[in-house]
């Protein structure tokens, strides 16, 4: 299973061949399903596939998404829900669905957030623990992402790499990250977020490595990299050694 998050300049497809080259250099992870979000100026759209990630490009080639300039991508290996396209991520929460997650990992707690989400009304799609993270995420967005995402990530127990975008946010991917992998990769007017650096080494090696327990906000010129109590940190930055084409 793996993860990409991208920010860039919105250039004709680029955000969504990036996700998708990413994806593919994942796959030797391991997966069951595939799917990836775009945010551009008409909000976010998405499109998720169980299968290969064939199925997933075909499903673009019929459908494509808006343009954009940023995106988030999963690959799943499931452990809550079967490996069917409702339970493929992106998850989208809030009642016009503007906020998207991808999740690598396992919420422990997701039932007892699920029962009190469901309690309030919220519309669950799929079987998984991740999408209570999108419902989540969509309540307690105020018009700030970043506090929005360290308020939900400090109720969440378990593993996750978690992605987030939000419709009125284009140019930004929030990411979190607890017993469960997450690198930075920095480019020139663009970033990027992976699993593991083979997600963006076509594109750079100049990377940034992320601890435990926490935060990353990327937009195409920043990188702030935050604990889960809300205190700046410092990445540490590396170059990747190894080659692109290996
Ligand atoms: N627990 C999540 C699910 O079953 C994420 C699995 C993964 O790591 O891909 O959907």
């Amino acid at each position: 299973c793996g993860i990409v998050g991208y920010v860039g300049p919105q250039v004709d497809g680029k955000a969504q061949q990036v996700v998708l080259e990413g994806l593919a250099r994942l796959e030797y992870r391991g997966y069951d399903s595939a799917g990836l979000a775009l945010v551009g100026p008409d909000g976010v759209s998405s499109a998720k596939k169980a299968g290969k990630l064939v199925n997933l490009t075909t499903e673009l080639e019929a459908h494509p998404l808006g343009a954009a300039s940023t995106g988030i991508g999963h690959t799943r290996w499931a452990t809550h829900g079967g490996p069917t396209d409702q339970n493929a991520h992106p998850h989208r929460g809030g009642e016009d669905l503007k906020v998207a997650v991808v999740h690598n990992g396992i919420i422990e707690n997701f039932h007892a957030l699920k029962t009190q989400l469901v309690a309030e009304g919220a519309e669950f799609r799929s079987e998984t623990d991740t999408e209570v993270a999108a419902h989540l995420l969509a309540r307690a967005y105020d018009g700030d992402l970043t506090a929005a995402m360290l308020d939900v990530v400090n109720r969440l127990e378990g593993a996750f790499t978690l992605l987030a975008v939000h419709a009125d946010h284009p140019g930004t991917v929030v990411a979190a990250r607890r017993n469960s992998p997450l690198v930075i990769g920095l480019g020139e007017g663009e970033n990027f977020l992976g699993s593991d650096v083979a997600a963006f080494i076509g594109y750079t090696k100049s990377a940034m490595e992320v601890d435990q327990d926490q935060l990353v906000v990327i937009t195409p010129d920043d990188v702030q990299v935050i604990g889960f109590d809300g205190t700046p940190a410092e990445g540490k930055r590396f170059e990747v050694t190894w080659d692109a084409e290996a």
